[in-house]
């Protein structure tokens, strides 16, 4: 158990297991992560990490708040 909270060596061609989780319904995540496998398939990782950070950087609102 040596392991440390950085993303180990020689994963140039994976996405990090950080990616975010698209919102089922949204139609903003479900565009991008439409984009992000094939992106990430074809080994085009600076797109896949576009569609990461779409995923994680536009708001949702939150169903049930009321
Ligand atoms: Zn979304």
């Amino acid at each position: 158990m040596a392991v440390r909270d950085k993303a180990p060596q020689g994963l140039s061609k994976a996405v990090p297991a950080l990616e975010p989780v698209p919102v089922p319904g949204c139609s903003v995540c479900e565009s991008a992560h439409a984009d992000r496998d094939p992106a990430r398939a074809e080994g085009r990782i600076l797109t896949a990490l576009s569609c990461n950070g779409v995923i994680a950087g536009h708001p949702h609102q939150m169903e049930g708040a009321k």
